[in-house]
């Protein structure tokens, strides 16, 4: 659809981002733009030697480290965190890490006016948007509020360039799929379509580069500028039937988050690809391939990135199950949900079948 065409609504979210090799030393002067004069670290405890340099950065504004950072952000360790951080009178929260840190860190100011600053060290995109995630009694629940969106944003290429060759790819797959359904979302708009085909492209390249050299400074420059597009796809439209299905794995299978994104994501783009010829056509020309599915599918393949679901941990009959679960409550999505479909795009995800389209 040409934007001729098409009515849309933009409204842009206020963060301040500061990219470059070596910006995490701009940290102190960040976390003083804020007015903050105690800022507490957070981490999970294989960064913690990273959350050093933040303190030894922040010296004396530095109230401590939190290295209690846990994948699905349980809501014992976001109790723990909005205590020690109150305990402190930390008036600012500064989270190193992946989406899991960057979450404790939203569970913190969900019920704080504290701001965060949020220097990213994978590709999952959490610190462009404005949605947190907790989980009590197995649950995920997920949610959105202004509130918990970090103020700013430190992207530096150099932290990242210590995530595995494997983290590094999944997370990069994770991120394009935020921006692949970007493409089609109901809530689109012609910025954030510019964004998401960026986004995919830069990481397309930058993940190629890092398997071939995973200190390639470059490349892991690519994969995080694409990471940060992607990221604000996520935070500024709706996402559909291949964020479900993942949320989905997840949450009932506890299937590892990033993996789950990188399986499914081709066979979502396939059972969407009738609907959405525009969404396809932009992806296929950012990864350089004939088409979205397939060329995404085999991406994956030359980067060494898992393909089937029955590789990391899902069960044929879980699909019955993942199923009844995903079909539970409607949501938008550029193809109709139908229940045989959506069973066979499980199975092809489970066995790991190259997309026919
Ligand atoms: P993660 O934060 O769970 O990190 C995985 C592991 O990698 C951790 O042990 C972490 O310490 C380590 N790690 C991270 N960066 C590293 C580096 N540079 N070097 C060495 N080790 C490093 O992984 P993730 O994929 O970034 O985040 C996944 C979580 O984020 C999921 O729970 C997902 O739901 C959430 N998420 C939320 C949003 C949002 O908008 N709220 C967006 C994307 C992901």
């Amino acid at each position: 659809m040409s934007t001729a065409e098409r009515a849309f609504i933009y409204a842009a979210k206020p963060s301040r981002v500061v990219f470059g090799r070596g910006s995490l030393d701009h940290l102190g002067e960040e976390v003083q733009a804020l007015g903050a004069k105690k800022a507490l670290i957070l981490c999970t405890p294989n960064q913690r030697a990273q959350a050093q340099v933040a303190a030894d950065l922040l010296g004396s504004i530095s109230v401590g480290i939190f290295d209690g950072a846990q994948m699905h952000v349980p809501i014992e360790s976001a109790r723990k965190a909005r205590e020690h951080a109150r305990n402190l009178g930390a008036d600012c929260i500064v989270a190193i890490g992946g989406g899991s840190t960057i979450g404790l860190g939203k569970a913190i100011a969900l019920e704080s006016t504290v701001p965060i600053i949020a220097v990213p060290t994978t590709y999952a995109g959490s610190e462009m948007t404005p949605i947190y995630g907790i989980t009590e009694d197995k649950l995920k629940k997920t949610g959105r509020d202004p509130r918990v969106l970090p103020k700013t944003v430190l992207y530096d290429p150099n932290l990242s360039a210590t995530l595995p060759v494997r983290m590094s790819v999944v997370s990069g797959m994770n991120a394009i799929a935020h921006a692949a359904e970007g493409l089609y979302a109901k809530d689109g708009n012609p910025v954030m379509s510019l964004a998401a085909e960026e986004g995919i492209r830069a990481l397309a390249a930058g993940l190629r580069g890092v398997v071939a050299q995973p200190k390639d400074f470059a490349a892991r420059n690519d994969c995080l500028y694409g990471a940060w597009l992607c990221g604000t796809v996520l935070g500024n439209v709706g996402m559909a039937l291949h964020h479900k299905l993942c949320h989905t794995l997840g949450g009932t299978f506890n299937l590892p988050h990033a993996e789950t994104h990188t399986i499914v994501l081709p066979h979502a783009l396939a059972y969407n690809s009738k609907a959405a010829p525009e969404a396809m056509q932009r992806i296929a020309r950012a990864i350089q391939a004939p088409s979205a599915a397939a060329g995404l599918f085999d991406l994956s393949k030359d980067l060494g990135a898992p393909t089937a679901l029955k590789d990391i941990g899902f069960q044929e009959n879980d699909i019955e199950v993942a199923l009844k679960v995903a079909l539970s409550n409607p949501y938008l999505n550029p193809e109709p949900i139908v229940e045989d479909s959506v069973r066979e795009l499980l199975r092809n995800a489970w066995e790991g079948r190259r997309p026919a389209v």
